[in-house]
């Protein structure tokens, strides 16, 4: 127990710390040495159903044109992660598209619209999901399937979509919190657990995708140092929080490790509404 107190007052400290740099809108002036960058969370794409984890295939394709007009350019995570090593540079007004948990969904309706306008994304898998599509040959129901190990590797070749590691089994409430320690869990037993299961789900995206992925979405939106720690030594660039709002991220030198805040976007708001979020009018 003596061990355990100092180790969650640790946890404590750092989700109520905002590490992911300066906070800022996009509207605000930047120095040329910095980016604001609005990184937008999507879940699943659907007719079907509204709501804040579902967004119509119209809402996509508005919000897409939308923030092209307004003068974003789409970027990929190597491209922000080059930036802030200093080995490169970022357009003006950048901006990265999420999509949580990895539903087939995302491909089925959102590989036409993203073409359509050369918009990227980045596609965060949950490994037993898409192993459960993958094995069960249930893999192409836009309502419930998630996408297989065959189509990550499809879409990741249509250079429209890269992926990111949203754990392989720890997106649930029990019998831990997302990946944060179970109760009366050793530090040292929670750093296996958590590094097993970080790297069970990059070995299957590596053999899906040939690349190693650098970005890490946190289920639920928790974190904690130790986990932290570990996602940095297995060479994670990027990780991507819950916390609302616009991250700036600053040109340097070495090597990064990034807390992104993103907005969510929810099917139950306009595409007026998401600019003004990017825009930090609402
Ligand atoms: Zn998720």
């Amino acid at each position: 127990m003596k061990k355990i107190i100092p180790f969650i007052f640790a946890i404590i400290l750092v989700v109520t710390t905002v590490s992911a740099g300066g906070i800022a809108f996009a509207d605000e002036a930047v120095k040329a040495d910095e980016r604001a960058i609005p990184v937008l969370m999507y879940h699943s794409v659907l007719k079907s159903k509204k709501g804040t984890y579902f967004v119509s295939p119209e809402q996509l394709e508005k919000d897409i044109s939308e923030i092209k007009n307004a003068g974003y350019e789409f970027v990929f995570p190597e491209e922000i992660i080059a930036f802030a090593e200093g080995r490169g540079d970022l357009p003006e007004k950048p901006i990265m598209f999420t999509f949580d948990d990895g539903h087939y969904n995302n491909m089925y309706y959102g590989t036409d619209i993203l073409k359509k306008y050369s918009a990227k994304a980045v596609i965060n898998v949950i490994g037993a999901f898409s192993e459960f599509s993958s094995t069960s040959g249930d893999d192409s129901n836009p309502n419930y399937s998630h996408l297989t190990w065959g189509q990550i590797g499809k879409l990741y070749e249509s250079g429209y979509f890269v992926f990111g590691n949203h754990t392989y089994n720890m997106h649930s409430f029990k019998p831990r919190y997302g990946i944060m320690p179970k109760t009366g869990e050793s530090e040292t037993e929670y750093a296996e657990a958590f590094r097993n299961d970080f790297l069970k789900n990059q070995e299957k995206l590596i053999a899906a995708t040939g690349v190693k992925p650098t970005v890490f979405a946190y289920p639920f939106g928790r974190y904690n140092e130790k986990a932290d720690g570990i996602l940095k030594e297995e060479g994670i660039k990027i990780t991507l929080t819950c916390n609302e709002g616009v991250s700036v991220v600053k040109k340097g030198e070495g090597e990064c490790f990034l807390k992104l805040r993103r907005i969510n976007r929810s099917g139950e708001y306009s595409t007026d509404d998401v600019l003004a979020r990017i825009h930090g009018a609402k």
